[in-house]
Formats: C-alpha cells, structure tokens, sequence
C-alpha cells in the first residue's frame, strides 16, 4: 500500500458528484441585470475591469431573470417597484438567491418615507446584506464570496435534512441579519 500511495498521493483527486456540482453551483452565479439607483453604479463599478467580478467568480449578467440564479439588489425600491421586484424574482430560475446592496435596499436608508420600502425583504427573501450608502465594490466581493460559502451550505443541508430544513436555516440567518442592522417592523 505505502508504495501505490507514495506513487499516487500527487496525481489522484477523489470526491463526489455533488461535491463536483455545488463547486460548480457556487462558481458560476449569473446574475440579473438590474439596477435600482446610486448603488447600482458601484455594482457596474465591480463588474468593470478594475474589478473584474465577473472574470474572478466565474458570474455573468443576464438580461433575462430565466438565466440567472443571483439576484443583487442595487437601490432603492419604492412600492411602486417592489411588485416588479418580486414578479423578476419569481421569474428566476431555482435555487436562486438574493444579495441586498447597500442602506436603501437592507432599510430603506435615509428614505422614511410613503413611498419607499423599509428594506427589500419584505418582498423577497434576502440571503446576504452589504452595508454601506453606497457599499464599495469591495464590499460587493465580500458579499458575494459570503453568498458562496451560503449556497454550498444549502445544497448540503437541502441534501441531508429536506429542503425544509434548509429554509429554515436560511429564514433563521436571515432573522439574525435583521437583528443584526436593528430592522424595524
Ligand atoms: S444606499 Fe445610498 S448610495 Fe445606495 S441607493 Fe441608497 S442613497 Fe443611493
């Protein structure tokens, strides 16, 4: 055995389907192409060449919520556009997930106001929130890199304890979030 190991340890890699697929599930995030107000800028900003998120984490824009998984919601989102919101969101292709950008999005920002809702998680689930009037692109980064950490999470839980139990998990860290900002309701 030691001189099959010896000989094989540096050249064979052993792992799982679905180790294989979520890798790929977490690697390859498209994203809808979509943007609220000033957040949104710093969001292009991110995808441009200085920053080149889309290169580094294998993630696309898509014009269409029917080929994309990742929904980052860049602005601020008025009740006038909140069913929109979540007409796109139901549109998307499953699993998806949400990152809410910036103080607008996560709670409505300095906008108290009739018209402006008090975070965008009253009408979508939000998965990871980057703080921030606006949040840099390198707070973007961040957010996406703990997106990735989430969705690996979720395909192991969703696999070895139901679905359910992966909602769960995921409302319950989400809860955590809101407390976390101090979200009113
Ligand atoms: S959080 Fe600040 S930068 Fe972002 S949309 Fe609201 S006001 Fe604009």
């Amino acid at each position: 055995m030691g001189v099959i190991e010896d000989r094989f340890e540096r050249n064979i890699l052993t792992t799982t389907v679905d180790t294989v697929f979520n890798w790929a599930r977490r690697s390859s995030l498209w994203w809808l192409q979509f943007g609220l107000a000033c957040c949104a800028i710093e969001m292009i900003s991110a995808a441009m060449p200085r920053f080149d998120m889309a290169e580094r984490f294998g993630m696309l824009y898509r014009a269409s919520p029917r080929q994309a998984d990742l929904m980052i919601v860049a602005g601020t989102v008025t009740k006038k556009m909140a069913p929109v919101v979540r007409q796109l969101y139901d549109q998307m292709a499953d699993p998806k997930w949400v990152i809410s950008m910036g103080s607008c999005a996560n709670v409505g920002g300095p906008f108290d106001t009739y018209a402006v809702v008090q975070g965008v998680d009253q009408v979508i689930p939000v998965d990871v929130y980057v703080p921030g009037c606006p949040p840099l692109p390198e707070a973007l980064y961040y957010g996406v890199l703990e997106l990735q950490n989430r969705v690996i999470k979720y395909d192991t839980i969703a696999k070895k304890q139901g679905v359910e139990a992966a909602e769960a998990d995921r409302i319950r860290a989400r809860e955590e979030a809101q407390a976390a900002l101090g979200v009113r309701r």
